[in-house]
């Protein structure tokens, strides 16, 4: 008897040795390693002409990685004297960590069932129930779902209370930048990966510059002087020499993603299962998920693929509260992440994924 090969889950592809080697040689005949330097400015430019200016003109920060970035962004805009931000517990134990980590308290919400994404009915709900006002929202983009930038931005008007994207797995997807950062991962597993990396898309220049200097110690203008307080967030000039190399090859990348996405949604049609809105045709991602109808559904769907080999993963665990580092903040509550987690997988993705492939996985989905 044959038996059919594993297929793993995800398996990155950065840019080879060979495609990487022109922007190396520029390193060195710069002598410029960090800091600043030149494949740093070029990446940062070429990033940014990716979005089109919803209010301004869009700006970047690139940071050490999207944790970093996310906390930096929390830093600036965080109401001083508040403790608490409000996040979805159903994300990536990521940005619990950046939000604890830029000296805030996080308060867990729900999310929509439909989205997987918070609302601002749900947070305005839990400020109800909050003993004061949160310093700021963590508003989580659901596995590269681009968020929704007119509802939040008509959220801050109306509350007053700062938002901040965790849109770390949407870089590639995001198209328009407005003046609440939109904080990208640039993580090998992300669609624009390059290793570590992420970066903070805003059209406010204040806090585009803020944001820099404090990835360098706080230095603003020529002077090594701190102006702010920071630290040390920056990306090295081979790291920008990575993501030169992927700016290069993303469409191609995104076309690939599209393609895969088609394979899985025209076998999927008749099944009792959903993707995300939008996955593929409006937006691309890395992680591909199917949302199973029950809790009993996906735990047999979970053991057909693990009988058959098949990679999967509940990319982000059960939401922030059943991990124990996180077991005793305050939380709304949180019956539809309880309900809806065990039931989102993630299936294989990745360019090795063949016909062949897709349709075991699809058996398995029956
Ligand atoms: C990947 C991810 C992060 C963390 O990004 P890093 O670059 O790995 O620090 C944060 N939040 C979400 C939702 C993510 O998917």
């Amino acid at each position: 008897m044959v038996v059919p090969s594993a297929i793993p889950v995800l398996l990155p592809a950065l840019p080879s040795a060979d495609q990487l080697l022109p922007y190396l040689r520029r390193i060195d005949a710069n002598r410029t390693y960090t800091n600043y330097g030149p494949l740093t400015r070029e990446f940062t430019d070429r990033l940014a002409a990716r979005f089109s200016p919803r209010s301004g003109q869009p700006g970047v920060t690139l940071t050490s990685s999207g944790t970093t970035a996310i906390e930096l962004a929390l830093r600036i805009r965080a109401r001083p004297g508040l403790r608490h931000c409000v996040m979805p517990s159903y994300t990536f134990i990521a940005s619990a960590h950046a939000v604890a980590n830029a000296g805030l308290v996080p308060f867990l919400v729900d999310v929509d069932e439909h989205s997987l994404a918070l609302t601002p009915a749900i947070v305005i709900e839990a400020m109800r129930h909050m003993p004061a006002p949160p310093a700021a929202v963590l508003v989580i983009s659901p596995f590269g779902a681009p968020p929704d930038l007119a509802i939040w931005e008509a959220f801050e008007r109306q509350t007053g209370v700062p938002v901040v994207f965790d849109a770390a797995a949407a870089a590639a997807s995001i198209s328009e930048v407005g003046h609440q950062p939109q904080c990208v991962s640039l993580h090998a597993t992300k669609v624009l990966g390059i290793g570590e990396g992420g970066a903070i898309l805003c059209s406010d220049p204040d806090l585009v510059g803020r944001a820099t200097a404090m990835t360098g110690f706080g230095f603003m203008g020529t002077e090594r002087v701190s102006v702010v307080r920071g630290g040390n967030y920056r990306i090295s000039e081979y790291a920008a020499a990575i993501g030169l190399a992927v700016l290069a090859d993303l469409d191609r990348t995104i076309e690939r993603l599209e393609r895969l996405t088609s394979f899985y949604a025209d076998r999927l049609q008749n099944l009792d299962l959903r993707l995300q809105e939008g996955v593929g045709t409006e937006w691309v991602t890395m992680t591909l998920n199917v949302v199973l109808p029950s809790r009993h559904s996906a735990d047999a769907v979970k053991a057909k693929l693990d009988a058959n080999r098949i990679g999967w993963r509940h990319w982000w665990g059960l939401g922030c509260h059943t991990h124990p580092a996180f077991a005793d903040l305050p939380a709304g509550d949180l019956s539809i992440t309880n309900e809806l987690a065990p039931r989102v997988i993630g299936l294989p993705f990745h360019e090795r994924v063949t016909a062949d492939d897709v349709g075991r996985v699809c058996e398995c989905l029956r």
